[in-house]
């Protein structure tokens, strides 16, 4: 009967272990994801593509219109130039001036509207830049909990584990072989409390011949019914 208190006494430092063990495993997940944070970082790098692209839009056009300003300059100079004097090529090149005057005065008001799409892009891109940096302070200080919890945990299961080795040597080989083969099957309970004569884990009630042999206190008495093996606590 002390036997069975001593391995009844392993099985609560088993599920108590399990329990931490799960917890531990729950810890690493919650480590490895935090959806705040991987919005945070998707929303940044769109930003970021986004306002590239705007920024690329703007310069293209700063550039196209720094060439046509130049053509327009060419043709002028050529225009009052004096070098030619055919009428018709005169009033040819009068229009194209003309002409590139007003494609000019169209890409700007363009390149205006560019500008300010890259300026609205910009500022989202801050925004977004700002919430990455706080999703990530908050990021590490859940982490930094958390890892203080794993820590602990880890330190108190070694413990246990250890604890446990030394409870398993003072119980005779062949009785922990048996509780060691029903812990799968009995989903980590072989020993079972009796209360009022009855299995607490299946809530059988015991016949006569059972309770006379754990009133005797004599080796293992399993529950009729579950199979556990069956303990009287008072
Ligand atoms: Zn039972």
């Amino acid at each position: 009967m002390l036997d069975v208190l001593a391995l009844y006494r392993i099985q609560e430092l088993e599920l108590d272990i399990i329990d931490r063990s799960k917890r531990i495993k729950s810890i690493n997940s919650q480590m490895e994801e935090d959806d705040a944070l991987r919005e945070a970082e998707a929303q940044f790098a769109t930003a970021g593509a986004e306002y590239e692209d705007a920024a690329k839009q703007a310069a293209d056009m700063t550039a196209e219109i720094a060439a046509l300003v130049e053509k327009r300059a060419a043709a002028e100079t050529r225009l009052y130039s004096g070098e030619v004097s055919n009428p018709k090529e005169l009033q040819d090149m009068q229009m194209e001036t003309e002409a590139l005057a007003r494609r000019k005065t169209v890409l700007d008001e363009e390149l205006l509207r560019l500008n300010g799409l890259r300026d609205e892009r910009k500022q989202q891109l801050d925004e977004s830049e700002a919430a990455l940096n706080a999703a990530q302070e908050e990021h590490g200080d859940q982490n930094r909990e958390l890892l203080a919890e794993k820590e602990a945990l880890t330190k108190t299961v070694t413990d246990m584990l250890a604890r446990r080795k030394g409870a398993i040597k003072e119980i005779p080989p062949d009785m922990f072989k048996i509780y060691n083969g029903m812990r799968t099957p009995k989903s980590n309970r072989p020993i079972a409390v009796l209360n009022e004569n009855a299995c607490t884990i299946c809530g059988i009630e015991q016949n006569h011949t059972v309770i006379i042999a754990i009133n005797r206190k004599e080796g293992m008495v399993n529950c009729q019914n579950c199979g556990r093996i069956l303990i009287r606590m008072q």
